[in-house]
């Protein structure tokens, strides 16, 4: 049967790292074609020089991955409609507030065999309610659309894969949720397997990608506990509270979210490690720490340098569809995430305000 082609449509942390990962299979995999196109928003390095032509050149982000080699059978393309053109397997890896607009561009301009995933953790609140980033992607462009979530902090992922390379096994895992076909999740976990990243196959679109989108949530809570300086009773305590305000959140919004799912990687898994070693959780910290002095977009930009939070707008996010929906008051942790972020309450009143029987 015919190729499959591959393209990423994202290129930051972990849009480079996924390319890096899809591209070393599909030079071992003989049902996918080599090259991996890879979609980069593009921008003007100090230097002057195109981020594109720079990777290209050098086979580095060096913005967003610096120092890692993507593999030469990655191909950096400014151009959207171009990079989408041939491919009939989409991944999707940008900050999830970009999509809309990246759908909208590419409504009409992908092939009718495609199949798409998407890696992204966020939603959009629409007037009529809630709308997941798959949902978007799969409405606006006619498609089918699996996600994959899980453990995997781009950076320090990408620390073992150099150490395996001198032998020292340390794996991680991802969940792959899918809607109804399995051969077509199948095809996904070939994509993204190594022998040290496994990756699991459920049948819950949904519930996989609100884990991922609402763990966010809570490693900004995570953050603020470690601001604080309370240390791990308290922030394990949190980390409870935020699962099961997830589970909660995620089944009142969808009946069919397996209670499973939230042991798969893509739930208390990618919520441990998030809480532990991710950006939300470091520039929450640094929140906190400045007594909430100054904004998340301030501290976003010198911390991150051009690296997006999605924390923050998650939590506005689900704000709006707990107060829309009069929910306000079963979802205290939720709630005072965001009521901090906006400067309506200060960092303390994570431990004050999110008490849950
Ligand atoms: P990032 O935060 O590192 O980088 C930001 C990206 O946004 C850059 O590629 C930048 O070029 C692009 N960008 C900036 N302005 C833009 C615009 N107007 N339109 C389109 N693109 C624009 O990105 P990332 O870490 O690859 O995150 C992408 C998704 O992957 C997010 O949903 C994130 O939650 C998820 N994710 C990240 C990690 C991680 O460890 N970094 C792990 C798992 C999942
Ligand atoms: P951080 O963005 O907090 O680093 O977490 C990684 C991730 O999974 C993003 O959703």
């Amino acid at each position: 049967s015919r190729k499959s082609k591959v393209t990423v449509v994202g290129s930051g942390n972990w849009g480079s790292v996924a390319a890096k990962l899809i591209a070393s299979n599909t030079l071992k995999l003989s049902s996918f074609h080599d090259e991996v196109r890879m979609w980069v928003f593009e921008e003007t390095l100090p230097s002057g020089e195109k981020l594109t032509d720079v990777i290209n050149r050098t086979n580095e982000n060096v913005k967003y991955l610096p120092g890692i080699k993507l593999g030469k059978n990655v191909v950096a393309d400014p151009d959207l409609e171009n990079a989408v053109k041939d491919a009939n397997m989409l991944v999707f890896v940008t900050p999830h507030q970009f999509m809309e607009g990246i759908c909208k561009r590419l409504v009409g301009k992908v092939n009718g065999d495609v199949e798409a995933i998407s890696l992204i953790k966020g939603m959009e609140v629409k007037r009529e309610g809630p709308c997941m980033i798959s949902t978007l992607i799969s409405e606006q462009l006619g498609v089918n659309c699996c996600v994959l979530m899980g453990a995997n902090i781009a950076n320090e992922w990408l620390k073992w894969r150099l150490l395996v390379q001198i032998a020292v096994e340390k794996f991680s895992e991802a969940t792959v949720g899918y809607r109804e076909n399995i051969e077509i999740a199948e095809q996904w976990v070939k994509l993204f397997s190594t022998p040290y990243f496994i990756v699991t196959a459920v049948q819950d679109v949904e519930g996989v990608e609100l884990c991922g989108t609402l763990k966010n949530v809570v490693a900004i809570a995570a953050g603020f506990v470690d601001g604080l300086e309370m240390g791990n009773n308290t922030k394990a305590a949190i980390m409870r509270i935020g699962l099961r305000e997830m589970k909660a959140f995620s089944k009142l919004l969808f009946s069919s979210v397996k209670d499973s799912t939230f042991f798969e990687s893509c739930g208390v898994a990618d919520l441990i490690t998030t809480c532990l070693g991710g950006r939300n959780r470091k520039v929450a910290e640094a929140f906190a720490k400045n007594g909430g002095k100054r904004s998340f977009d301030d501290l976003e930009a010198e911390m991150l340098q051009g690296q997006k939070l999605q924390g923050v707008s998650t939590a506005r996010e689900v704000y709006e569809v707990l107060s829309h929906r009069g929910w306000l008051e079963l979802f205290p942790l939720f709630t005072t995430v965001h009521e901090i972020c906006v400067g309506r309450l200060p960092p303390s009143a994570i431990v004050e305000h999110s008490e849950h029987k």
